[in-house]
């Protein structure tokens, strides 16, 4: 279970996290919409500590992320043990960040052998799983250019899934994607979501997260403005701030 508590994030003079509360139970899905600059991005990264926190704290199992309490003081992790902390929490992003001198096989690989000293054999077998599992048996020895964007962004989510993570973020997955592409990846997160995967998908893709989402989520400004099941807070939402975004967006 994620557990977000208080948290606040400036940029300089700009709070970009106004004090955000939010609790992601284990199986469920958690969308996250919201208009551009209101603070999705670096709400998801705070979770795996790609952002240092002004304010409250996120816990993921219980476990404290990116620091460490001593008595009432918050002190930063070492760099050594905020890595073992993001092998349990996988991350996906609008680029695909695959290494490009790497095939699809070696880029699902090279995490859990070198983050979890799995064998080259083992770590290659369950790769190739994987790539099966993500609909890409068939590409495991091609290289990220020979692929199509919606491809990468399959092996991108292969390469995720191979820590094992207790929960998968998603940060705009499908928007770098042309149109006919975003339906093969957006078919892949619904059958993670299917078999009980932890996710945090932030998206402007507003009938999916309806579709998959148990909570959505609508910031704005730094704030959550609405939180609920998708029947609530996209179908019936109660704030003019979510009526206004969704209006535009739909
Ligand atoms: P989008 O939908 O465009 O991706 P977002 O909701 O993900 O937007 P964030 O990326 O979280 O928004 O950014 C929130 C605000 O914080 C923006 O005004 C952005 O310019 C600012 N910001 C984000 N990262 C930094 C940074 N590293 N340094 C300074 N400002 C930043
Ligand atoms: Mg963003």
């Amino acid at each position: 279970r994620i557990e977000i508590r208080g948290v606040r994030k400036s940029f300089g003079d700009l709070e970009v996290l106004r004090g955000i509360d939010l609790t992601v139970e284990p199986g469920e899905v958690t969308a996250i919409l919201g208009p551009s600059g209101s603070g999705k991005s670096t709400l998801l990264r705070t979770i795996n500590h790609l952002e240092t926190l002004d304010g409250g704290l996120v816990t993921v199992d219980g476990e404290v992320i990116g620091y460490r309490r001593r008595g009432n003081v918050l002190h930063e992790l070492s760099e050594k043990e905020v890595l073992r902390q993001r092998t349990g929490i996988g991350m996906v992003f609008q680029s695909f960040h695959l290494f490009g001198h790497m095939t699809a096989l070696q880029n699902v690989a090279e995490a859990p052998r070198r983050a979890l000293g799995v064998d080259r054999r083992t770590a290659e077998d369950r790769a190739r799983a994987l790539l099966a599992r993500v609909g890409l048996a068939d590409k495991a020895d091609e290289y990220p250019r020979r692929l199509s964007g919606g491809q990468q962004q399959r092996v991108a989510i292969a390469r995720a899934l191979a820590l094992e993570p207790t929960v998968l973020l998603f940060d705009e997955p499908t928007s770098a994607l042309d149109p006919e592409l975003v339906e093969e990846v957006l078919s892949v997160i619904r059958d993670l979501a299917e078999a009980g995967t932890t996710l945090v998908i932030v998206t402007h893709e507003i009938a999916f997260a309806r579709d998959v989402a148990d909570t959505v989520v609508f910031m704005d400004g730094g704030v959550i403005v609405e939180q609920g099941p998708p029947e609530d807070v996209i179908d019936h939402p109660t704030h003019n701030r979510t009526k206004g975004f969704l209006a535009r967006v739909h």
